[in-house]
């Protein structure tokens, strides 16, 4: 069947529409323009996503500065921003901002930019009660898990990856449930998102944190390359701690699950623009 002009030029609108929508979100033609922010979906604490409502210190965050940057909380559209898709979710402008565990990086920094640091966090151990393990270097020949696209994945690959068996799985909550199984002797990543996940009623009891942090994980936000937000960003991050709602948001956020942030470096100063 041979098509109209008519019909091939309703298409073309169509897919311009279709265009326009997929950029959207910048909030610069004003007027009930939403914006689009990656946040975990599977992270107690920091950012969860429960039936319709979203928590964690990652989002609260997210929200303050969003109404910073003037967008009312029902203007914000949540979107799951996984470890291994964050960089390519901003690239494509499927995101506008993300505030998801993301470590600011000179690799990453390639692809994308960071406001923030918002949070600086330690890659730790969550290991069974009673375990034998008490630092990485006890994994040799064990099962880890952690998350493909992930700096913890990385770190364990270049420094002790030599003689452990490592498993990458897409989110944290799965590696849990694997090491609830048996399957897994240790995750790794952030000891913030080990704390929240550990706390969770069905695992009280059974894991533990090592609680020797091996590295600095500072939580930028990440933004699309040549974002003009940074500096406005850095601002409405600066506000939340001076005017108490960081510490606030932190507290709540973390109460029950036995977390302490290292005080020595939080709560940060945001200087990832520059
Ligand atoms: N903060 C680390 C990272 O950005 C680990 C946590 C995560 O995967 O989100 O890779």
């Amino acid at each position: 069947m041979r098509k109209t002009g008519y019909a091939f030029a309703a298409m073309a609108a169509a897919a311009a529409l279709t265009l326009t929508a997929c950029g959207g979100g910048s909030g610069d033609d004003g007027g009930g323009d939403k914006v689009k922010i990656g946040i975990k979906f599977d992270q107690p604490g920091l950012g969860f996503k429960d039936g319709d409502n979203y928590k964690g210190f990652d989002v609260d965050v997210a929200k303050y500065v969003a109404n910073e940057l003037g967008y009312k909380e029902d203007q914000i559209e949540f979107v799951s921003a996984p470890s291994a898709n964050r960089e390519t979710m901003l690239q494509n402008n499927q995101v506008d901002m993300i505030f998801a565990t993301y470590s600011i990086t000179d690799e990453r920094k390639k692809v994308v930019d960071f406001a923030g640091p918002y949070f600086v966090a330690g890659q730790d151990l969550l290991v069974k009660k009673d375990s034998d393990i008490t630092s990485p270097e006890d994994l040799n020949g064990k099962n880890l898990c952690s998350v493909t696209g992930s700096t913890s994945a990385r770190k364990v690959k270049e420094k002790y990856a030599s003689k452990v068996n490592l498993q990458e799985l897409p989110g944290y909550a799965e590696c849990v449930t694997q090491m609830a199984g048996g399957t897994i002797d240790a995750v790794t990543t952030d000891d913030i998102i080990l704390a929240g996940l550990a706390a969770q009623p069905a695992y009280q009891g059974k894991f533990e944190l090592v609680g020797k942090p091996f590295s600095e994980e500072r939580y930028g936000v990440g933004l699309p390359k040549g974002s003009d937000k940074c500096e406005a960003i850095n601002e409405a991050i600066t506000k939340m701690i001076d005017s108490g709602e960081w510490k606030k948001a932190l507290e709540s956020n973390t109460e029950g699950t036995g977390y302490t942030p290292n005080a020595k470096v939080n709560p940060p100063k945001p200087d990832a623009c520059a």
